[in-house]
């Protein structure tokens, strides 16, 4: 194992259950009741390709004398110093008590470096406990279901960009110099932007050496297997099935132009899964988790078949997930009519996805391995304005030219005002609105904002984000 984690919170955030979900063995008992006493607990964790020693502090509540900080720094600070990243969890359903207050206090003073998950997140409830969340000064929080599994890869990113920071190699080989605290690292001070909702760039020191990673997907047929093949070589092993939680999900290592590239191969799972049965069942679930855990997806269209339903679909699930986006039209070789299949694809993206207007659309056989060279750069391309960055200032000019070209209506005899705003988030990029009445803003005046962004800082491909919080 090349690292370690802690989970660590306040009691009932659901620290065992993620332990248990990382761990995979039920080890820890998890019970709805604060108080049931456990001890403090360690196994292996696995997520995706990561291995790491993880260790568990539910505990704090079982009664040990004193108050609670003194129980915390007793159970959680020996955690601490043996592990390299925290996880801090908390219950965004709850929104942050004051208990969790304490805890991002004492972790941002401490040596150990913290990532926020929001946990209990489940089917994008709890929106509001997550923006909240940004006064603790501990970043951005990840945002989690612990219990349904859901935001394991945002989680799976935090983690590894994290480590970076700390100059950790989060898929070295086993070990054991680099399986304690890493001493090097200074305390993690507290930024001032870390309150101003702006975050360290971290993820943009590792951009070009860390692997992109990369899911191809379509329907059965599309020619997922024949592309792969065509792009790694039919003897490149597939690395799969990965541990734990993402047994199902198989990736391989590629490289382009010398940049390290993971590709989620989804058709390596329906091989896989013909042994058995339910295939569409199973293929559908993949594609997903595919999605998941890439940055760019690459949807792959049969031209004999043009865009359909289905293809639409899984370009919404995309966008919905916040991924970046390219179209590629395989079994260019297998049409005639060549501009009318083209035009056919992206009339229909244009017309059902919006949100990825200017999305790039790229022809190829895979059979013949004709046109595959436009491929990465489209990638490439999209991954780029996946992590664009507009900085405080110059959003907040453009906002105000937004605003003043076309108001924000009045509702309910009131009119709506936006005050100012920030990009809080890249990959994709995500944009925080004060507003006074966010409940009332209409959704045709958000996408009037989105479409403006999109065209001013030339943002295509990429799903953008607006969250809106009250301020006044
Ligand atoms: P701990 O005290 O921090 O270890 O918390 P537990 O893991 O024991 O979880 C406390 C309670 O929260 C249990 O009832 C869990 O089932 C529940 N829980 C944990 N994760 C989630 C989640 O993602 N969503 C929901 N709704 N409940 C969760
Ligand atoms: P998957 O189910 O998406 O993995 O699709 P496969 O790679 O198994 O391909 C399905 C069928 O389409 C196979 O018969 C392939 O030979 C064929 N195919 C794949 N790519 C092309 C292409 O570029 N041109 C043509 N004409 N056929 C292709």
């Amino acid at each position: 194992m090349s690292f370690s984690l802690a989970i660590v919170g306040r009691p009932n955030v659901g620290k065992s259950t993620l332990f248990n979900r990382l761990v995979g063995k039920r080890l820890a008992l998890v019970d709805d009741t604060p108080g049931v006493t456990r001890d403090r607990r360690e196994g292996e964790g696995r997520l995706a390709d990561l291995k790491f020693r993880l260790i568990d502090t539910a505990g704090l509540e079982d009664g040990a004398p004193g108050t609670l900080q003194d129980r915390m720094r007793q159970q959680t600070s020996q955690a601490l110093s043996e592990v390299d990243v925290a996880l801090m969890l908390y219950d965004a359903r709850a929104g942050v008590t004051p208990v969790d207050e304490h805890f991002a206090d004492w972790l941002r003073r401490s040596d150990t470096p913290a990532i926020l998950v929001a946990n209990k997140c489940e089917a994008r409830s709890a929106q509001e406990g997550v923006y909240d969340a940004y006064a603790l000064g501990l970043g951005e929080p990840v945002v989690l279901s612990a219990e349904h599994g859901e935001g394991l890869a945002d989680l799976y990113q935090s983690i590894v960009e994290k480590l970076k920071t700390q100059g950790i190699d989060p898929y070295a080989d086993e070990n054991d110099g680099t399986d304690t605290a890493s001493a090097s690292s200074g305390p993690r001070e507290p930024t001032e932007g870390d309150l101003d909702f702006e975050f360290e760039d971290t993820e943009q020191d590792d951009v070009d050496t860390r692997p992109l990673r990369l899911a191809i997907v379509g329907r059965p047929n599309a020619g997922k297997s024949t592309l792969i093949n065509a792009l790694v070589g039919e003897d490149r092993l597939i690395t799969g099935p990965e541990a734990g939680l993402t047994r199902d999900s198989i990736a391989v290592d590629w490289e382009w132009d010398g940049r390290p590239v993971r590709l989620f191969d989804t058709a390596g799972l329906r091989r896989r899964a013909r042994i058995t049965e339910k295939l569409e069942k199973l293929s559908a679930a993949d594609t997903l988790r595919a999605v998941q855990f890439a940055e760019v997806v690459v949807l792959l269209i049969d031209a004999e078949l043009g865009l359909e339903r289905q293809d639409l679909k899984i370009a919404e699930r995309v966008v919905e997930e916040g991924r970046g986006l390219v179209l590629a039209i395989n079994k260019w070789d297998a049409v005639d009519d060549r501009l009318s299949v083209q035009r056919g694809v992206q009339d229909a993206i244009t017309r059902s996805l919006p949100q990825v207007k200017g999305v790039p659309v790229i022809t190829f056989s895979a059979l013949e391995e004709k046109g595959l060279h436009k491929l990465m750069p489209a990638v490439e391309e999209v991954y780029s304005l996946w992590n664009a960055r507009i900085p405080t200032s110059v959003f907040n000019r453009w906002l105000a030219d937004a605003l003043e070209k076309h108001p924000a209506p009045s509702v309910k005899g009131r009119r709506i005002k936006i005050r100012y705003g920030a990009q809080i988030k890249t990959r994709p990029p995500t944009f925080l609105l004060f507003c006074n009445r966010p409940e009332d803003l209409p959704d045709s005046y958000r996408r009037y904002l989105e479409n403006e962004l999109r065209r001013d800082f030339d943002l295509p491909a990429t799903p953008l984000r607006f969250v809106l919080k009250k301020g006044e």
